[in-house]
């Protein structure tokens, strides 16, 4: 098999805030090469760096908002997270916890600091990505996946030198709780310094990786330090990845879904009509009700 190699080596952008509770950097969609096609079909990923957020006795975050046509994916490395959302579905997701939330159809859902971890405060660390749906499914029902980080698979590495914690999707047979509308795999590699991992991904699957805590090499020439997004090229399926630190990435890959994207803010749906009837919908309350 060939090697995937690294096309792109991406810096975090300039961090900006989303509501008050989330300071991101912003990889996906990027006006240069990382469109939402690029990495389809993971068509928008916000990374919340580590932060320090003072104790706050009223949560920060996000306050009541629509989504249709995809899924919310957030990955909790640092702090606690509250979600609710207008199907009934919520909770909190803590250190290692995912939140898998399909909005499909339309969700009104809400995102704060989790009440009791606010009024402390702490570091803050966090992904959230936006899973595109293929068109059949889009408009179908929302639903709630919450991913305890112990119930993980976990695959060890040789001599206790890290694990493969397996989020969706499959490692070495050993496979994910999350269940996913098409093939993708989410997994983090957490890796001691000096520990390899190697992956096999088909090669039209596209695939990224981010530096979460630590350094990494690539193929074993192109570094990557922390809070860095690595695009690899399609142009082979297996890579290895070594830890020049101890070190946490998140690995994604994922069989395009390869339809046409029409996407404004929180709406991503296939034409500009269907785009108009989601605002639509919204507007005239058919997206359910949620409290402020
Ligand atoms: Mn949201």
């Amino acid at each position: 098999m060939a090697t995937k190699t690294v096309e792109l080596v991406v810096s975090p952008r300039e961090p900006h805030f989303v509501g008050d509770g989330f300071r991101v950097h912003n990889f996906i969609p990027s006006a240069y090469r990382l469109d939402m096609q690029r990495m389809d079909p993971v068509i928008m990923m916000d990374y919340n760096s580590r932060y320090y957020f003072e104790p706050s006795e009223i949560p920060k975050g996000v306050g009541v908002h629509p989504h249709r046509g995809f899924e919310t994916v957030t990955i909790a490395y640092k702090g606690k997270v509250e979600h609710h959302d207008s199907g009934g579905g919520g909770g909190i997701i803590g250190e290692g916890d995912v939140q898998w939330m399909t909005a499909a159809s339309g969700v009104l859902h809400k995102e704060f600091h989790e009440k009791e971890w606010s009024k402390k405060g702490g570091d803050f660390q966090m992904v959230q990505l936006w899973i595109n749906l293929p068109a059949k499914d889009k408009m179908s029902t929302p639903k709630y996946q919450s991913i305890e980080n112990a119930a993980m698979s976990r695959y060890k590495l040789e001599n206790n030198s890290g694990e493969i914690e397996i989020i969706a999707g499959e490692y070495e047979g050993l496979k994910g709780s999350a269940s996913t509308f098409t093939p993708l795999h989410l997994f983090n590699a957490k890796l001691k310094k000096g520990a390899t991992a190697n992956f096999s991904f088909p090669n039209n699957y596209n695939t990224a990786l981010l530096v979460i805590e630590g350094d990494i090499k690539v193929n074993s020439t192109e570094e990557a330090p922390t809070d860095h997004f690595v695009l690899m090229a399609n142009d082979g399926e297996v890579f290895t990845i070594e830890a020049t630190n101890d070190a946490i990435v998140l690995i994604l890959s994922g069989e395009p879904i390869n339809e046409p994207i029409a996407a404004h803010g929180p709406f991503v749906m296939n034409s500009k009509q269907e785009l108009m009837q989601a605002f639509d919908d919204f507007n005239k309350g058919k997206f359910g009700y949620l409290e402020d």
